[in-house]
């Protein structure tokens, strides 16, 4: 494992899904971390678990607004994960998505170039839209609807990463960019509204479960520890340039197959009820992670039934006792 000794992250978005599971393994390397965060879709009771770690810092900050440069005076690494990823979310904040996902990365990178310090992106594979190629590389520009719903977070995730090759480009940021596939896991919230975390719930509480359209769309889902892993890699490495690089599983599932996989592991008497399929939700996604496994190493080792299995049980202990767990 990498020792980060005293090196200074900054995970922006830390109060999240993602953002808890990165600090935790930042933390393992004994690195000290400064979580930025304004609590829209994450949650205090995401990080309380680290407030007694030596090393961890939350700080209560909207990544939009200006002053970062001047808050921090040494940084070695900037992880940018602040931005809804939820299209519940995002959809109901349009605005400030995108003022998020350009005036809060262009902030980040003003505060990492200042610092010399290393700037990480969560890019994602909404880059590609509702895709055209299929399974999805890094060198395909996509297929998004600049004035549709998910525009938003697409073309504010296509700006960000826009920001960032400019910023290598003019000001020579030490740049990574990742293009994050659907991950799931423990630590998503029971109102987040993604496929995972809807159909977990519903199944355990015993509601309908809600497949939006006829359920043939696919997705490809990656449990959190390995998405972590893929991460680090990128990185914590010198050697391996800047990205774009796809992290996901590439195991591909329709939605029907999701919802059945999540009823039979646990045992509901659910239906399934199908509704009205959104706008633009792409219909094909699935990572070619070619890239990631030449130049990282990486490649995701969770099956998806083990790690439903892992998020089911996550989620059985907040319906039972919501107060005992941390988020
Ligand atoms: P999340 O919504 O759980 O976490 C996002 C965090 O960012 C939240 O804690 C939220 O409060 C914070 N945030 C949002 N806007 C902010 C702002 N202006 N200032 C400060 N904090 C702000 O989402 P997640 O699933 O943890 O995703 C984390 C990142 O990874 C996002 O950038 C997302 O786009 C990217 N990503 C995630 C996935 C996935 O499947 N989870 C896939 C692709 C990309
Ligand atoms: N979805 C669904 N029912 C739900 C939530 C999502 O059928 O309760 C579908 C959604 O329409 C999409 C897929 O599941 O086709 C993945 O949705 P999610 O919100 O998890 O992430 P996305 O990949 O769309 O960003």
């Amino acid at each position: 494992m990498e020792n980060l000794d005293g090196r200074i992250c900054i995970v922006a978005g830390g109060a999240g899904f993602l953002g808890q599971h990165l600090i935790a393994a930042l933390l393992n390397r004994r690195a000290h971390v400064v979580c930025v965060d304004n609590l829209s879709t994450g949650s205090m009771a995401s990080v309380a678990k680290f407030s007694a770690a030596k090393g961890f810092q939350f700080c209560a900050r909207d990544v939009a607004e200006p002053g970062f440069s001047n808050m921090f005076r040494h940084v070695d690494y900037v992880f940018n994960l602040a931005s809804p990823a939820s299209p519940v979310k995002y959809q109901a904040d349009q605005i400030g998505t995108l003022n998020t996902n350009f005036l809060g990365a262009r902030n980040l990178l003003d505060l990492a170039t200042a610092r010399n310090a290393r700037f990480f992106q969560a890019s994602t594979s909404e880059v590609y839209g509702n895709p055209a190629q299929h399974p999805q590389n890094e060198s395909y520009y996509g297929n998004v609807n600049s004035m549709g719903i998910r525009a938003c977070y697409d073309e504010g995730k296509r700006v960000a990463e826009a920001l960032c090759f400019a910023y290598n480009r003019e000001r020579h940021t030490d740049i990574r960019v990742a293009r994050i596939f659907n991950t799931y896991g423990p630590g998503m919230l029971l109102d987040d509204g993604r496929a995972v975390s809807n159909f977990v719930t519903q199944a355990l509480s015993g509601q309908d479960i809600t497949i939006y359209g006829d359920g043939s769309q696919t997705r490809s889902f990656c449990y959190v520890d390995d998405l972590i892993k893929g991460i680090l890699a990128l990185t914590l490495n010198d050697t391996v340039g800047i990205g774009p690089v796809n992290l996901g599983n590439p195991e591909e599932i329709t939605l029907t197959a999701l919802a059945e996989t999540i009823c039979a592991l646990t045992g509901t008497m659910s239906k399934i009820r199908y509704l009205e399929l959104s706008e633009d939700d792409p219909m094909r996604r699935c990572p070619d992670i070619s890239t990631a496994k030449a130049k990282l190493a990486w490649s995701p080792e969770v099956k998806l039934k083990d790690g439903l299995v892992k998020t089911i049980e996550h989620f059985r202990q907040v319906l039972d006792q919501p107060e005992a767990v941390s988020s």
